[in-house]
């Protein structure tokens, strides 16, 4: 069946106890033995696992195509759990411009853990080849890429770490992109990770994360294991929240995208607009690979101002109807300053404004942004 489809049904049922359409919560922490020892539904204690973690975890297997996924309690207790997976002498490759909070992780998190990271330009297969140690045990890709929207081919990275042995494994924070625009595990990837915090939530209100597999593997395991037993787990009503945003996401996706489209357009053509970073825009350096390997381009864009950072910043205190927050996915649309958030040593451009475009209507995202931008 079709995504939207299996986006409504996937891991649901009818609850059997009272025919409720829609899930109960299930609040319970403990759940009952049968008088011969065992759990006969499969229920022991929640942080093992919970029904509505289970459903949840069900339906975004099925819409990345994968065998099996695990629900963490964010993001980035996705990434700890990979990482707490590797070896003292492991060797990390990962893109140069990755979601900040991976490098946290690797570098503050786990600072004594003895991993090597090489932080690469993981848009071009050639410096990936390179790249490669015999130590090399995990290869991670983010496409799009955050703040500048680059796209990373997923099967020359696939097959790059097929040609390089059953040691190295990959994983695509497909966050950008969800399950509905891009299959990683299609092309070849390992594993998938997504911030469930922002679309496939889609409404601001949860924080969450999801790994998924492709196929049996250790990283997998040990990250079951960091799960259940590091305990970094959603609780039922973040996973119901998560699952309820779910049914709407092929719908809410498709719709960010035309926005975005729009929106790029428009400020591409804008006399005060330096560069557009969009990966659906014929200039965008990644926009070939990103028409093969999306189904739409997404919801996420940067803008470069005609000026510093000073003029940046104006631009986005200007605006009234998006909002100046950070994250994304949401409904209502997002403008940042990143350079800002990301501090002094960051490599984005101080005159970039990153927007999540929401579901408004189009013209009036483009209305406010006029006139943010106009009388400088
Ligand atoms: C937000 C985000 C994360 C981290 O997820 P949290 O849910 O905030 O922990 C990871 N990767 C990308 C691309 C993100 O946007």
């Amino acid at each position: 069946m079709r995504i939207e489809t299996r986006a409504i049904h996937a891991g649901r049922r009818i609850d059997p106890a009272t025919g409720a359409v829609t899930p109960p919560i299930h609040l319970s922490t403990t759940f009952e033995r049968s008088s011969t020892g065992e759990y006969p539904l499969g229920y022991s204690y929640s942080r093992e696992s919970n029904p509505n973690r289970k459903t949840l975890e069900l339906c975004l297997a099925d819409l990345e195509g994968g065998k099996e996924a695990l629900c963490f309690a964010s993001g980035l207790a996705v990434s700890t759990a990979i990482v707490q997976g590797l070896e003292p002498g492991d060797h990390i490759l990962a893109p140069d411009d990755v979601y900040w909070g991976l490098r946290k992780v690797i570098g503050d998190v786990f600072a004594k853990a003895q991993i090597a990271t090489d932080y690469i330009d993981m848009s071009r297969p050639d410096v990936v080849r390179a790249a490669l140690r015999p130590q090399t045990r995990l290869i991670w890709v983010e496409t799009p890429s955050n703040p500048l929207m680059k796209i990373t081919d997923l099967a020359a990275i696939a097959g790059i770490a097929r040609d390089a042995g059953p040691n190295v494994m990959t994983v695509c924070d497909g966050t950008f992109a969800t399950p509905v625009l891009q299959q990683p595990l299609e092309c070849g990837i390992d594993m998938v990770a997504h911030s469930t915090t922002k679309y496939i939530s889609g409404h601001s209100d949860v924080v969450g994360g999801v790994l998924i597999t492709r196929h049996d593997n250790y990283l997998f395991e040990r990250a079951r294991k960091a799960q259940r037993y590091g305990g970094g787990v959603p609780s039922p009503f973040d996973c119901w929240l998560t699952h309820r945003g779910i049914d709407t996401l092929p719908y809410r996706v498709r719709a960010h995208s035309e926005n975005a489209m729009r929106v790029a357009c428009w400020l591409s053509a804008h006399p005060q607009v330096e560069k557009v970073h969009y990966p659906g825009l014929r200039g965008h350096a990644g926009h070939e690979i990103a028409a093969r390997q999306m189904s739409a381009f997404g919801g996420m864009l940067s803008f470069q101002v005609r000026g510093d950072r000073a003029r940046a910043m104006d631009v986005a205190a200007r605006c009234e109807l998006f909002i100046r927050a950070t994250s994304l996915g949401g409904a209502h649309s997002l403008i940042e300053h990143r350079a800002s958030v990301e501090g002094p040593d960051t490599k984005t451009p101080q005159n970039l404004l990153r927007c999540s475009i929401g579901l408004e209507h189009a013209d009036d995202l483009i209305a406010d942004l006029e006139a943010a931008l106009a009388d400088w």
